[in-house]
């Protein structure tokens, strides 16, 4: 890692052409119209590290919208979203670059768990930084033309860098906002980090007693983001530092997550919801579920697997074991093997799933059949032929079907 005072060489060697640019146009307007901007969170902690930038952060000490609205009126941008209670903005630039722009302010949480509330907007620089969630994500960097790049870090996070360590930053954090230990989870996986030790112990005293009465839609939206990043590790911190808990009393402890990333990658091309065969596996009640507000697909698969692991039907029947799967996703059918090592699951996968009756509705009419109850009897009659391998193709099927409208 790189250690400068000063940020101005990192800012022209990662950034591209564009970006810079554009940063360099606000930059200008800041000092035209007298407002300092920041670059802060992660784009200042990711230069320092020399690694990929997801998203561009900016404090504005003062008043962050009304400086986009000079920004829209001076550059070719356009404000996409405000969020008034924290005077924050969003500003799309040309080649669809975005930016998000805050007000400095400072944060109280009245409501352990749920959004804090904003105490004051336009405070100093140096107040901002103590409602952030790690010292490494509370540096910045100037943008203001007398001092451009300037590195600005009141809470040690230069140092913590360095060390590889995640700090909070007051000693409540992770009872103010518990998603924080999820983003704990990821920065620590992503950037290969540890918890300074005062930070687990808040940790561990935190999940020794979880408050259940939480804004629930930052803890999924950080447990999605960890989860997506598809590596086991996530998944064993989860459980080795009872993470989980947040969540949920229990969890299934046997599961390997070197299983889970495996088989995740085996079926991969199909999988639509990664991130939920991790949390699925973590899952031991229907209960936990109903606390996220999930979309209706996402539910329907967790609670598939759920009520599958409970089931837990075996047997070496193929027609039944074609049945117990049929209509399910992948999801929800991997989760189910993953929990209860049900290799039906995976013949049911590789093999069984392949067999498809091809014979139309149409078709058993223009043969005689009235619709009805009669129609699943064929194709289920016409599905075992094929599962045992007395039928292969199309022509079979229907004389297949021929000889029961004989008997
Ligand atoms: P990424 O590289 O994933 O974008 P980031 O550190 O920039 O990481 P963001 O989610 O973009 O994270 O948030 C920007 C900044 O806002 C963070 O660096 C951090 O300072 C602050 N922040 C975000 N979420 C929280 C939170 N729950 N509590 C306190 N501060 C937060
Ligand atoms: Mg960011």
């Amino acid at each position: 890692m790189i250690q400068p005072k000063n940020l101005k060489a990192q800012i022209e060697k990662c950034l591209s052409p564009e970006t810079k640019n554009i940063i360099n146009d606000c930059a200008k307007i800041a000092q035209e119209k007298d407002f300092r901007i920041y670059l802060v969170g992660g784009i200042v902690r990711d230069l320092l590290l020399e690694r990929k930038i997801y998203d561009i952060d900016v404090t504005v000490q003062g008043d962050a919208i009304e400086f986009c609205k000079i920004l829209q009126a001076e550059l070719d941008c356009k404000i996409i979203q405000i969020q008034n209670d924290l005077r924050t903005a969003k500003v799309k630039f040309s080649n669809s670059i975005e930016i998000d722009f805050a007000s400095t302010r400072k944060e109280e949480y009245p409501e352990k768990g749920h959004l804090p509330i904003v105490t004051e907007t336009g405070c100093s620089l140096s107040s901002d930084v103590y409602r952030r969630d790690f010292t490494v994500n509370a540096i910045s960097s100037s943008l203001n033309q007398n001092n451009f790049g300037e590195i600005e870090d009141f809470t040690g996070g230069l140092e913590d860098l360095k060390k590889k360590k995640l700090r909070i930053l007051y000693e409540k954090s992770f009872i103010d906002d518990p998603s924080r230990i999820i983003r704990g989870l990821k920065f620590s996986v992503r950037l290969g980090f540890e918890l300074e030790e005062k930070t687990k112990q808040q940790q561990d005293e935190y999940l020794k007693n979880p408050n259940r009465n939480l804004s629930w839609f930052r803890i999924k939206s950080e447990l999605q983001q960890a989860f997506s990043l598809n590596v086991s590790e996530v998944l064993d911190k989860c459980v080795e530092q009872k993470i989980y808990k947040i969540f949920s009393d229990a969890t299934n402890k046997n599961i390997k997550a070197k299983d889970v990333f495996n088989i995740i990658n085996k079926y991969k091309s199909e999988i639509t919801y990664i991130w939920l065969v991790y949390f699925g596996v973590l899952l031991t009640d229907k209960e936990t579920i109903e606390l996220f507000n999930f979309e209706k697909n996402e539910k329907r698969l967790l609670v598939d697997a759920l009520e599958m692991i409970h089931e837990n039907f075996y047997t070496k029947d193929l027609f039944e074991i074609y049945k117990f799967f049929e209509n399910k996703c992948i999801e929800s059918i991997l989760i189910f093997y993953l929990v209860t090592k049900n290799e039906n699951a995976i013949l049911f996968l590789n093999e069984l799933r392949k067999h498809k009756v091809l014979t139309t509705g149409d078709e058993l009419i223009n043969m005689g059949f009235l619709p009805g109850l009669q129609f699943k009897q064929i194709f289920d009659s016409v599905l075992q032929e094929r599962l045992k391998g007395n039928i292969q193709n199309k022509q079979e099927e229907l004389n297949f079907i021929k000889t029961l409208k004989n008997s």
